[in-house]
């Protein structure tokens, strides 16, 4: 038996190199080993953007795009709508009756959530219940792993506690789930915090090599390495990291000859622009294919929100029937 994943995304724009290497690259190797599920979670976009809901439609459209571009296969995965599989929505309303409100509230994705969002107080029950929503997307397929970026972590653990709750009280359907963490699962933004949309620190997979080049080259280097012959200090330094992530195979000669005043940011900065914009060529060529075929990228989605359906059914009739709601 195969193992199963459920992962998804928030339709909240154009994918990042943070959504890429941290989830995207990892989906894309596990469609061999794994059944996957994986999920454009527009619920969970509503909870921090359900002021501009008229962006959605575009957002998953090209968040779609992005995914088949880069490699995940509607033949090996099952491609699918939150809201078009409205069982998640009841699994989660089921889940929220045996989730403490101490666990979403001592949550340190939420806390993170509202300094950078600025939301101090003013938060809704929807964003606070995000976690519930979360675990019910996972369960609902009975997934044992999740690959997700480092942010995401606790957010799993606290689906695998709702889990063992209900088990516990009820019957023991469901599995607990792992997070599943990738080489690099915490990407820093251009400005070094972590690479989120939320920040507008991104640079995204899809931009034209033009845009990449400008993105890198505004990044801030080593500030006491102003001119080319000054020492540099690899370690503080953003573009260094991508290095790092991106170039491995160089990093240390560049190590190198940024410490011995050398090799200067601008340089630099060209040799990561070049692999980078090297690394997504054949992705924006499949891209252009998709742009072309809106048609095609709903059709696979609306199938796949059928068939996930199916499964997501059995499930909540399982967790409904152990919970004796069932009255027939
Ligand atoms: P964002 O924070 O940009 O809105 P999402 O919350 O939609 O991104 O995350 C989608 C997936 O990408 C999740 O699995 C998340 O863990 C991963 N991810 C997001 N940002 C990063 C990052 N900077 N580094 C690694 N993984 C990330």
């Amino acid at each position: 038996m195969k193992g199963i994943i459920f992962s998804g995304m928030r339709p909240t724009g154009k994918l990042h190199l943070g959504n890429y290497l941290g989830a995207l690259e990892n989906w894309v190797k596990l469609q061999k080993e794994y059944s996957c599920f994986f999920g454009v979670v527009d619920l969970h976009a509503l909870t921090t953007g359900y002021n501009h809901t008229e962006e959605l439609k575009e957002n998953i459209k090209e968040m779609l795009i992005d995914w088949f571009s880069a490699g995940i296969d509607p033949e090996k995965s099952t491609v699918l709508i939150q809201s078009y599989v409205p069982e998640h929505a009841e699994l989660h309303l089921l889940f929220s009756m045996i989730t403490p409100l101490s666990w979403l509230e001592r949550n340190p994705v939420l806390k993170e959530q509202i300094r950078d969002l600025g939301l101090k107080e003013n938060i809704d029950y929807g964003l606070l219940g995000y976690p519930v929503l979360m675990a019910s997307d996972i369960l609902i397929y009975k997934s044992n792993a999740v690959p997700v970026g480092e942010d995401q972590v606790h957010h799993i653990e606290i689906a695998r506690e709702i889990a063992r709750r209900f088990n516990s009280l009820y019957k023991n359907i469901f599995p607990l789930p792992e997070a599943k963490l990738t080489r690099i699962s915490r990407v820093p933004g251009i400005d070094g915090k972590r690479m989120s949309k939320s920040l507008k620190n991104t640079i995204s997979i899809s931009d034209p090599p033009k845009i990449m080049e400008q993105e890198i080259k505004s990044m801030i280097t080593d500030t006491q390495k102003i001119k080319l012959n000054d020492p540099g200090h690899p370690d503080i330094c953003i573009v260094f990291t991508y290095q790092n992530i991106f170039n491995p195979d160089q990093s240390r000669e560049i190590s190198a000859g940024c410490q011995s005043g050398k090799l200067g940011c601008v340089e630099c900065k060209k040799i990561l622009a070049k692999i980078l914009i090297n690394k997504f060529d054949g992705f924006r060529e499949k891209r252009k294919y998709f742009e072309k075929n809106p048609k095609i990228v709903q059709e696979i989605v609306i199938e796949g929100s059928k068939k996930a359906r199916k499964i997501a059914k059995k499930t909540l009739e399982e967790a409904k029937k152990a919970m004796n709601m069932n009255y027939e």
